[in-house]
């Protein structure tokens, strides 16, 4: 016979622990290990045994005594050490509704497997350019859903039979059974496995859908896209999921929009980025231009002066707002300007001219060859 392990150390606790303590520590200990808990593990049932039985023990003054005082030997009566023989007396009703009374049930925590669930959630993809997203859009995506089959109206039995409420768990789609504890009898309730919580046993099955009572249809459905979505955002399609179960609501589909980037246009928000080249000689003077714009080319007046980075904002030019399209966001445009790479003789010239007035010292630049054959000659 192997060693019995200690009483404390199953419980994981001190020699000296107090009541409040070694409840705890079963409380923690018996969780862990409870049958329930861990269906069909054989290590986790002998811990929970094990536990149950030091509980037993230390939780009574007079055996914990007896224990600590002559340990195992004290409580086994030369039956062949099952360890627990001596006709201990438990009182059940306590310890069950103390202990276990938070999770056995009782104050029905545990959820009828056939009450009405919700169906889960399709979730697809939808690509908008990035018009589209701004201003919003109908669209119609495709998916696969279950759909009641026709041939038996989505009972799942053959036309003419009828599903017939389980004679198991007379269509309470769960079963009550009792387990043998070292404090007695409990009762723990589990799914049905006759007809798999449902309540229900479909004798003759329906030969179309065998017996599931729905067909895997493609399907259209229209989405309308609202103005001012942005991407990464999604759109809950209410009732257009996987059928719920037992009379319960379909779920959702929930379409989540992927949006084109726009070789000009960037968004952030509500507001529109993008950029304007206009030549230093606008730049200097001022000039009517045309900024590119969502709605299209808009006129715009430069003042003499403008410097290169300057921001020009368009009020309302930018993103509609998701729950007010008539609330726009603004674009903001940043003005580059350009210094030409290469000038013509008589642009040059002028430039030149413009440098002398105002005082600036240039580089000569190149002279022309006939030029220099004049200077040399002078
Ligand atoms: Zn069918
Ligand atoms: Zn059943």
């Amino acid at each position: 016979m192997p060693d019995k392990r200690d009483y404390y150390d199953i419980l994981g606790v001190s020699k000296n622990a107090s009541d409040a303590e070694l409840k705890k520590a079963y409380r923690r200990v018996a969780k862990q290990y409870h049958p329930d808990m861990n269906p069909g593990d054989k290590e986790a049932e002998v811990k929970f045994k094990e536990a149950s039985e030091a509980y037993e023990v230390l939780s009574d003054s007079n055996k914990r005594a007896q224990y600590d005082q002559f340990g195992h030997s004290a409580f086994s009566n030369g039956a062949g050490g099952q360890g627990f023989g001596g006709g201990f007396e438990f009182d059940m009703g306590d310890i069950f509704g103390d202990i276990f009374g938070d999770f056995f049930g009782g104050g029905g925590s545990q959820r009828r497997r056939n009450a009405p669930t919700k169906g889960a959630n399709i979730r697809k993809i939808i690509h908008l350019d990035f018009k589209e997203a701004i201003f919003g859009v109908e669209k119609e995506i495709e998916i696969n859903s279950q759909e009641e089959c026709n041939t038996c109206s989505g009972t799942g039995a053959k036309p003419g039979t009828h599903p017939e409420t389980c004679s198991q768990c007379k269509g309470a789609g769960q079963v009550r059974y009792n387990q043998q504890t070292l404090f007695g009898a409990v009762t723990s309730v589990k799914t049905c496995n006759v007809c798999q919580g449902t309540g229900q046993v479909i004798k003759d099955k329906c030969g179309t859908c065998h017996g599931s009572g729905y067909k895997s249809e493609r399907k259209k459905i229209a989405i309308s896209i609202p103005a001012g979505i942005d991407h990464g955002q999604s759109i809950r399609v209410r009732e257009k999921g996987e059928p719920g179960s037992n009379g319960g609501p379909r779920g959702d589909l929930l379409v989540t929009v992927s949006v084109e980037r726009h070789p000009a246009f960037q968004r952030e928000g509500y507001d529109l980025y993008s950029s304007k080249t206009i030549s230093f000689v606008k730049a200097a003077l001022g000039a009517d231009i045309k900024i590119k714009t969502i709605d299209g080319e808009e006129d715009y007046t430069i003042k003499a002066g403008t410097q290169s980075h300057t921001e020009i904002r368009l009020k309302g030019k930018g993103v509609p707002h998701l729950n007010n399209k008539n609330i726009r966001g603004d674009h903001i445009v940043t003005i580059k300007v350009d210094v030409p790479t290469k000038l013509t003789e008589e642009e040059t010239k002028v430039i030149r001219e413009l440098a002398q007035v105002s005082g600036e010292e240039v580089h000569e630049g190149k002279k022309k060859f006939f030029d220099k054959v004049k200077d040399a000659m002078k």
